[in-house]
């Protein structure tokens, strides 16, 4: 039979502006503008539907329903509060590193008017760069230190300010994607820079460097951050590669990645080169994130040879690539707490640190509130930091009900909770509560799992 229009239906369809007055809730959260056009697109929708010979609703809060949940879909407002039960420290997906509440102290300051390139002694120019750069210095270890955007902006403006369009020497098996979107070949491409791709892709000799390219301006080391070539690979280290570096007459830069600054002795740190490490065993410029181990905002730091820094601080790229006021602040403070050595006031390094009987205690309190078990489980450092790398946590394991739904429900209510949903249970990873959170935990998960 031919599809035949609803024609009282169709006649039934409200008159935008009748619309418009009737959701004068969502005029109020999303403005009249958006509100009217959003009203007019799902009407239409309604319409064409109608015509088409199918069934819509006619009834204005159904409409004003759809058009709520467009509108919500389209604006999804400011990053949420989010509980990470998930035992990744550093999730890119959440945000990376929290911040020590100071940092956010200083954030909240900042935020208003503040004397950012304003020096309050004389009442006139400051600079920005004042503030952060002898401190990124002096954390690295270094003559010289500088921060930007991110890592990633970091070695762009280094490749930039360094190379120009001259070649830049890296190690085959360092042409690596992080996280998704740090792809380096393109990276360097972005820079105007040549590639010259050097030895193959499980091995790579010192004297390869020594042999490659024409007209090399620098060489770059690349921590593989979130992969590690294993069995049959070889790779130089940056002493031998300073080695080449120095012979060849060019600097070599390293991207360390993780923000670590100094070598740790803890045993998560296993394997990740340190910035103040790096710069010791030969590198003239390193570069690191400052959202991953650093514990701070994004930022990328650069930090060595004075001269060095000093071609990247002064190239046109520095100031696109410029930190603005709110993630300065965070930015020194965090670098402050690790100067004072105070890095348990930094969340990133209170988890990765977190004692284990302390973890214990506080899964068992979690598994007896929530009549789930305690298991022995590892949580992530992530963030593309120490790959492969694990830290021993008791976890706990919430078997029964329908494990899915509730895992929806936590990341759908307030404050949200992503947790992992495994072999037919919810786990929960107390490391990466923070332990005056667990209440709240508690409660969430009670609320979600008597509703499904
Ligand atoms: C994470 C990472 C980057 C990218 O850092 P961003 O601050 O996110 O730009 C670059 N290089 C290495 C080795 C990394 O680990």
């Amino acid at each position: 039979m031919e599809a035949v229009a609803d024609r009282e239906a169709l006649a039934a369809l409200p008159r935008i502006d009748d619309l418009v007055d009737r959701a004068d809730a969502l005029v109020r959260e999303f403005g009249r503008r958006d509100t009217t056009e959003t009203l007019r697109r799902v009407t239409d929708a309604a319409r064409r539907t109608l015509l088409a010979g199918h069934t819509a609703s006619a009834d204005p809060d159904g409409l004003i329903a759809a058009a709520t949940t467009e509108l919500r879909a389209r604006r999804p407002g400011p990053p949420r509060r989010v509980l990470n039960a998930t035992g990744v420290v550093i999730h890119t997906n959440l945000g990376r590193a929290p911040l020590a509440p100071e940092a956010v102290e200083a954030i909240r300051s900042a935020a208003a008017y503040c004397d950012l390139e304003f020096d309050l002694a004389t009442g006139g120019r400051g600079s920005r760069n004042a503030r952060v750069a002898p401190l990124v210095a002096d954390a690295c270890r270094a003559p010289a230190g500088f921060a930007v955007n991110n890592a990633a902006g970091a070695l762009v403006l280094c490749l930039a300010a360094l190379a120009g369009d001259r070649e830049v020497l890296v190690s085959r098996g360092e042409l690596v994607e992080i996280g998704g979107s740090f792809r380096l070949p393109e990276i360097m491409h972005a820079s105007g820079a040549q590639l010259v791709e050097v030895g193959t892709t499980n091995r790579t000799r010192a004297e390869d460097f020594a042999a490659a390219g024409t007209d090399v301006a620098l060489i770059l080391a690349v921590h593989p951050s979130n992969y590690r070539i294993t069995g049959f690979s070889q790779a130089p280290s940056i002493a031998e590669l300073a080695v080449v570096a120095r012979e060849r007459g060019v600097p070599l830069v390293h991207d360390v990645g993780s923000g670590l600054l100094v070598d740790e002795e803890a045993p998560w740190a296993a394997g990740e080169p340190s910035i103040a490490g790096s710069l010791q065993a030969g590198a003239d410029l390193a570069l690191a994130s400052g959202d991953k181990l650093l514990g701070g905002p994004q930022a990328g730091l650069l930090a060595g040879r004075a001269d060095l820094v000093e071609r990247c601080q002064r190239h046109p790229l520095a100031r696109a690539l410029r930190l603005d006021k709110l993630r300065i602040a965070a930015l020194v403070t965090t670098l402050e707490a690790h100067l004072r050595e105070d890095r348990g006031s930094l969340p990133t390094w209170a988890r990765l640190d977190a004692d284990e009987a302390e973890l214990r205690t506080r899964a068992q309190g979690l598994a007896s509130a929530l009549d789930g078990e305690v298991v022995p489980g590892a949580s992530l450092i992530g963030g593309g930091s120490a790959p492969g790398h694990e830290l021993p946590s008791p976890v706990v394991r919430l078997r029964g009900g329908a494990p899915d739904a509730v895992a929806e429900r936590l990341r759908l209510g307030d404050p949200a909770v992503v947790c992992r949903v495994e072999d037919g249970a919810l786990w929960l990873d107390p490391r990466t509560i923070d332990p005056a959170d667990d209440d709240v935990l508690v409660e969430r998960v009670r609320a979600e799992r008597a509703e499904t």
